[in-house]
């Protein structure tokens, strides 16, 4: 424990983007209309750890289909508020998708490489379909053309944390989103 108490990372941020409250209305919508999509089919949902974590979770609980849930970790950013050239797959999935209705779900689109490499990965193993949703999009940013079926906020071109999203594996617990105080996007200490 450190001698005098954190302050709440709410603290850190110089503006929030989206709130709690918008988060939780526009799930509500997304859920419906991913499941209005769907029908009564069962769906195998795959999330990119660790930024689709909170996502997921609040997202699914609002999906009344059957679905069956698979993580992959994939790198992207280490440290840094600028993407690597080329993500890597970490840790891959483990359920079988031959014949069945993928969603993938990840926290953000950015340049479009992230979600270009896992949707080709799955296409190798011959799923019925395979749909993109994301929580923000960030259309200005694309280096390889790239569309989500389903996407929660379109935002600018800026560095967000927030509801999963991190800085050097901080502020992923904060309810909204949110840009970063200037003076926070360089902590030495934590690289
Ligand atoms: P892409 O491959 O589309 O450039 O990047 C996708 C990944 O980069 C996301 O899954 C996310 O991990 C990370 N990323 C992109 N933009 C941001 C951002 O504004 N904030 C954070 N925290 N991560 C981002
Ligand atoms: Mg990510």
């Amino acid at each position: 424990m450190s001698a005098r108490p954190l302050p709440p990372a709410h603290a850190d941020l110089e503006t929030v983007l989206v709130s709690a409250t918008a988060i939780r209305r526009r799930l509500k919508r997304l859920g419906a209309e991913i499941s209005r999509v769907y029908g009564k089919e069962e769906i195998t949902v795959v999330a990119i750890i660790n930024g689709a974590i909170l996502f997921t979770a609040d997202l699914l609980r609002e999906i009344p289909n059957p679905v069956r849930l698979d993580c992959i970790r994939v790198s992207s950013y280490r440290n840094a508020t600028r993407s690597h050239a080329r993500p890597k797959l970490l840790q891959n999935l483990t359920l079988d998708l031959a014949n069945r209705h993928v969603l993938l779900i990840d926290d953000i689109l950015d340049t479009g490489k992230t979600l270009s490499l896992v949707v080709e990965l799955i296409r190798k193993q011959d799923p019925a379909s395979v749909k993109v949703c994301v929580l923000l999009d960030k259309r200005g940013r694309r280096e390889v053309p790239f569309e989500a079926d389903f996407v929660g906020f379109s935002i600018p071109d800026t560095f967000v944390v927030g509801y999963g999203l991190d800085f050097a594996e901080r502020y992923r617990n904060l309810p909204c989103i949110g840009v970063l105080k200037p003076q926070h996007q360089n902590p030495p200490e934590w690289a």
